[in-house]
């Protein structure tokens, strides 16, 4: 197993199905771009071999299916039929949910346990102009059908203080009614947000969300797991939400994640663009194609910072 002096090691793969996303959310990629698929995206056969190696090498346990918008890729069904044999003991979907009534059938079919929805607004006009795209009943509905389905949803909201600032209570009221965690991500200083005045504009810190819901709730702070990225608050008999404070309380002192785009690159850190071409591997024997990732999975890890600096590449490319 690799460990470094922190006594980080990957456990936990982010795989980016597709770098393509049917939205083009204002806080993910500037004016007028919208991602479109890597120019060498793998099969789904390709990327489960990789998964099956990383398995071995890394010991990784954990896998988030992500994207760009995994559900979609021509390769989701496949893909997600395929990893659910390979014995992790944990398989998650990361999905903006508009192709969730679409895909119904196979996720419920393939005994995934738990999804992550993103949603960053519970009102139609503004959900177009953040997400700039998208239909927020489809979006509503599908959530719905996976509750009645019995897959655990969670939904990631991303506050802007410009946009739905106003919606960080009643966005919980609406997640604690249907027992769904919320998890409200800080605003990340990526791709365009690097640079300009965007980022402070919008952004909104945990103390300033926790200000704005201890308006209407009690709640106190409660037990994460170890290389949980959230910290987790408890209402008392109404439920639990988090918060990803990648700014407040930065995580990366004990981030166990590793992320695999769709064009076969490792990323050993989300604020950092070095990455390793795992691509050729699945023409190797097995043997070697381990011994050449060991040394690929070291260079991986020391690539991991200390606290989120930043960074140019957009997030929907590495895979959020
Ligand atoms: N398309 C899928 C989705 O919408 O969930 C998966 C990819 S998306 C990049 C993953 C998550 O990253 C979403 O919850 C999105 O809101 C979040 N995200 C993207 N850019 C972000 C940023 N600059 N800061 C914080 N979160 C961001």
């Amino acid at each position: 197993m690799i460990v470094d002096r922190l006594g980080r090691r990957f456990r936990n793969l982010r795989v980016s199905l597709t770098a393509a996303c049917n939205y083009a959310c204002t806080y993910c990629v500037p004016d007028g771009k919208r991602l479109m698929p890597a120019k060498n995206e793998l099969g789904a056969d390709e990327i489960l071999v990789l998964v099956t190696l990383l398995q071995q090498a890394a010991g990784i346990d954990k896998l988030r299916i992500t994207g760009g918008e995994p559900l979609i890729s021509p390769k989701f069904d496949e893909f997600l039929q395929g990893v659910m044999q390979l014995g992790l003991d944990d398989v998650s979907l990361t999905t903006n949910g508009q192709f969730l009534t679409q895909k119904r059938d196979v996720i419920v079919d393939s005994g995934i346990r738990r999804i992550n929805v993103s949603l960053d607004t519970l009102v139609a006009e503004k959900f177009r102009d953040i997400a700039r795209s998208g239909d927020l009943a489809t979006v509503l509905a599908g959530i719905d059908q996976m509750l009645e389905a019995g897959v655990k949803v969670k939904i990631n909201m991303v506050p802007l203080r410009t946009k739905n600032g106003d919606e960080i209570v009643s966005m919980l009221d609406y997640c604690l009614e249907r027992g769904i965690e919320l998890r409200y991500i800080e605003l990340m200083r990526m791709g365009h947000l690097l640079h300009g005045n965007q980022f402070q504009a919008d952004y909104m810190s945990m103390a300033s969300l926790l200000d704005l819901i201890g308006e209407k709730y009690e709640f106190s702070r409660t037990d994460a797991p170890f290389d949980s990225t959230a910290v987790r608050f408890q209402i008392p008999d109404r439920g639990v939400f988090g918060i990803i404070a990648n700014e407040s309380e930065p995580f990366c002192k004990s981030c166990t994640r590793l992320r695999l785009s769709s064009d076969g690159h490792l990323y050993g850190c989300l604020s950092n663009s070095r990455n390793q071409y795992v691509g050729d591997l699945i023409h190797e024997s097995t043997p070697i194609a381990l011994s050449k990732l060991q040394s690929m999975l070291m260079s991986a890890l020391e690539d991991k910072k200390l606290a989120f600096e930043g960074e140019v590449t957009v997030m929907k490319f590495i895979g959020g």
